[in-house]
C-alpha cells in the first residue's frame, strides 16, 4: 500500500509529475502512462530531492515515452450512416427522416438514431445527440451486465466486494474504496469481453491486495492469466474518447 503524501510538481518539458512514497519501493521508479501523466514511487527514506534530481537525468527518456503516447491518442469518433458502431449487443444505425427531429430507439440488435433529412448527419448538433443516446445505452447495458458479472467472479474466485456502483467516469476504468466497493465505468461496455473481465478482476483483486505490488499481479495472474497483455491492450482504449 502506498504511503506518506502525494506531492505534486510541474516541470518544464515534462509537465506535472506525481511523486508518491511506498514503503514497498526499493528504489525509485517513473511511470509515464497515457492519459495519466507521469508518476515517479520512492521509497520511504529518499528525499523529494533526491528524487527530483534523477527524474530530470531521465527527461528524455520521459519526452520520448510522452510522444509514444500522443501518436496513439484517440480521436473522437464521427459517427456516419453506413459506418457500423458496435455497442456490446447493439450496432449503432442511422437513418435519415422528415421533420427537424432527432430520435432514438432500439430496434432487435440495433440502436437506431434519425437525424433531420435536411441535415448533415456530421453536424456537432447531431453527433452530440448520437454520443449521448449511445451512452444512454452503454448505461442501460452496464447495469444488466457488470454487477453480475462481478458477482460471478467474486463467488468463482472466493472474493468479496461490498457493493458494485457504475458510473460514467472519462478517466477511470475501474476503483475499489478502503469499503471494497466497487466502481466500473459505462464505457466498459465498448470493450471486447476479455478486457471488460479483466478490469473486474483487476478490481476485486484489490479487495485483497491495495497496491500494485507483487501480491498483486500474482493473484491477478492467477485469476486472470496472461493479465499483463490485457492491461497493455487496455491501452488502446480511453473511457473519455469515443
Ligand atoms: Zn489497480
Amino acid at each position: 500500500m502506498t504511503t506518506g503524501t502525494d506531492h505534486i510538481r510541474h516541470f518544464d518539458g515534462i509537465g506535472p509529475v506525481r511523486f508518491t512514497r511506498s514503503a514497498r519501493a526499493g528504489r525509485m521508479r517513473i511511470q509515464v502512462r497515457a492519459g495519466e501523466g507521469v508518476s515517479v514511487v520512492m521509497p520511504l527514506g529518499m528525499v523529494l530531492e533526491t528524487a527530483e534530481g534523477f527524474l530530470l537525468s531521465r527527461k528524455e527518456w520521459i519526452q520520448r515515452a510522452q510522444q509514444k503516447f500522443a501518436q496513439v491518442r484517440l480521436s473522437p469518433t464521427v459517427f456516419r450512416p453506413g459506418e457500423a458502431f458496435p455497442i456490446r449487443n447493439y450496432s449503432l444505425k442511422m437513418v435519415k427522416a422528415p421533420g427537424n427531429m432527432l430520435r432514438t430507439w432500439l430496434r432487435d440488435n440495433d440502436l437506431m438514431v434519425s437525424f433531420p433529412e435536411t441535415a448533415n448527419p456530421e453536424d456537432a448538433r447531431v453527433q452530440a445527440f448520437v454520443r449521448k443516446s449511445i451512452e444512454r445505452l452503454l448505461k442501460a447495458e452496464a447495469l444488466t451486465y457488470l454487477p453480475a458479472r462481478t458477482a460471478m467472479f467474486a463467488r468463482l474466485h472466493g472474493l468479496s466486494c461490498s457493493g458494485v456502483k457504475v458510473r460514467n467516469n472519462r478517466t477511470r476504468w475501474g476503483s475499489c474504496s478502503s469499503q471494497d466497493s466497487i466502481s466500473l465505468n459505462i464505457h466498459l461496455m465498448r470493450l471486447p469481453d476479455a478486457l471488460i473481465d479483466y478490469v473486474v478482476l483487476h478490481e476485486l483483486v484489490h479487495t485483497v491486495h491495495r497496491n500494485h505490488g507483487p501480491g498483486f499481479h500474482q493473484l491477478l495472474e492467477k485469476v486472470y492469466p496472461g493479465h499483463r497483455k490485457a492491461e497493455k491492450l487496455l491501452r488502446n482504449y480511453s473511457p473519455g474518447v469515443f
